[in-house]
């Protein structure tokens, strides 16, 4: 770790975004993993934000309803990146907030600008946590990858490296595809571009994460397999930074 002052030492923070389907958060705990960081899968916690207004019968579309609800949501998440979980209110909601459901309106809670602020403020605090090393800190401050839409450009802009994982809209339709069905043929395709293309198209309404901001790194993934995708993301990254935690020393 880096000397940040005269007795502040600060760890590593690489910040993932791009759209869905590019590869984020499969590379981004791949890249935890091996440089021994914590891993922060942001969009788990809109979908967290999803699932808890719907469990206390908050209507969606009651906007103040749902940030107040959202202030109150007592979240842990667990950001270990071999098994990373979503904890609210003392219950595992890990499986339950990848359901196909949960994705049709988590872009309803994620368009609302309070909640935005409100996770904004819990994203921070986490990657603050594990770059300080603070008490409980999961990678005991040799830092975080964080993944997530508004990553690079909103909440960590100055992080140490910043990456945009783009990938065409053929390759993130089959990739999610797969991962849903099990195979991506024309008709699990076409039940997937809900999930992909109108999901994107409204998440672009609050933030962008199809091209790069100044000082962020693009990484097209469209003919990537997983391991190439994860050998071009951790190149970026050892070349991005000469902290000790990017070179994968202790
Ligand atoms: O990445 P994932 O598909 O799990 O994200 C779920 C949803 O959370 C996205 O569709 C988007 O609405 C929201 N999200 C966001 N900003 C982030 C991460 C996710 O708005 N940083």
């Amino acid at each position: 770790m880096e000397q940040a002052g005269t007795d502040r030492v600060r760890g590593l923070v690489v910040a993932i975004d791009g759209p869905s389907g590019s590869g984020k958060s499969t590379v981004s705990r791949r890249v935890a993993a091996e440089l021994g960081l914590a891993y922060l899968d942001t969009g788990a916690m809109y979908r967290a934000a999803t699932w808890w207004c719907l469990r206390r019968g908050v209507a969606l579309t009651d906007t103040g309803a749902v940030a107040a609800a959202v202030r109150d949501m007592p979240l842990v998440m667990v950001t270990d990146p071999a098994g990373p979980r979503v904890v609210c209110d003392g219950e595992d909601i890990t499986d339950a907030t990848r359901a196909s459901a949960l994705s049709a309106v988590v872009s309803q809670v994620a368009t609302n600008l309070e909640v935005r602020a409100e996770l904004c403020r819990l994203q921070r605090a986490e990657i603050e946590a594990e770059a300080t090393g603070a008490p409980g800190s999961r990678s005991a401050g040799r830092g975080i990858v964080a993944e997530g839409r508004d990553i690079t450009t909103v909440v960590a802009p100055d992080a140490d490296v910043r990456i945009l994982l783009i990938a065409d809209e053929r390759a993130r339709l089959a990739r999610r595809a797969r991962e849903l069905h099990g195979t991506a043929d024309a008709a699990t395709i076409e039940a997937t571009r809900d999930e992909v293309v109108r999901r994107d198209a409204d998440d672009s309404t609050v933030s962008r994460f199809m091209t790069a901001a100044d000082g962020v790194t693009t990484v097209d993934t469209s003919a990537f397999g997983v391991e190439e995708t994860f050998a071009a993301v951790l190149a970026v990254v050892r070349g991005a930074s000469t902290r000790p935690a990017a070179r994968g020393e202790r």
